[in-house]
């Protein structure tokens, strides 16, 4: 058996694994499982979620049940879900940046972290402290688009080819909770509330 068909085996047994878990089983590097992962994903076997190895939903039946969006109801598609955690303990994902911004604003009065994932590298990146290109012409899921980065030069190399404005975290927020009104056309339910960014826990 080589190693991906023992990735494969372990994933059976158990529901995920992550990258760091498999270069030590294997006492292999994690650039090496990297590469695994990358080719088994191509070839549909696996797929990754919160940086944890999934078995496909073909030899999973459980991950046949696709989330949706509390906001906007549309299937959570995503390999990186915007995801909220409230309060330590409630986590819940959204379908884009621009529902997470609203599903924050539920949670005004609440402890809330957040991450989200760099739109060129997929790092995870916590949402407060990244960049966001708002109101671009890349609209991946819910318009206005909020595109996430981790470093602000990234987000205005975007910016050069996109057009939008960067924005940090409150500015971004503000754009889409704000103009709710004026710029979505039946995604999501306006909603006007103040966000009080102090209350935010940083994660
Ligand atoms: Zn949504
Ligand atoms: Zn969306």
């Amino acid at each position: 058996m080589n190693r991906k068909e023992k990735i494969l085996e372990i994933l059976k047994d158990r529901k995920e694994i992550s990258v760091k878990e498999l270069s030590r089983i294997f006492n292999v590097s994690e650039m090496t499982i990297y590469r695994d992962v990358r080719e088994l994903e191509k070839e549909g076997e696996i797929k990754r979620k919160h940086g944890a190895i999934l078995l496909n939903e073909r030899e999973n039946p459980e991950a046949l049940i696709v989330d949706t969006c509390p906001i906007c109801d549309k299937p959570i598609t995503r390999a990186y879900p915007y995801r909220i955690t409230v309060e330590d303990y409630k986590v819940i994902e959204a379908c884009c940046e621009h529902c997470g911004f609203l599903l924050h604003s539920k949670y005004e009065d609440k402890k809330v972290s957040a991450i989200t994932y760099d739109f060129i590298t997929e790092n995870p990146v916590s949402a407060l402290n990244a960049w966001y290109v708002v109101g671009s012409s890349a609209v991946p899921c819910c318009s206005p688009s909020a595109i996430p980065f981790a470093s602000k030069d990234d987000a205005e190399r975007f910016k050069k080819g996109f057009g939008g404005e960067v924005m940090n975290f409150m500015d971004a927020y503000n754009a889409i909770v704000n103009n709710m009104n004026i710029s979505l056309k039946g995604c999501c339910h306006p909603q006007n509330v103040t966000f009080q960014i102090n209350k935010m826990k940083k994660s």
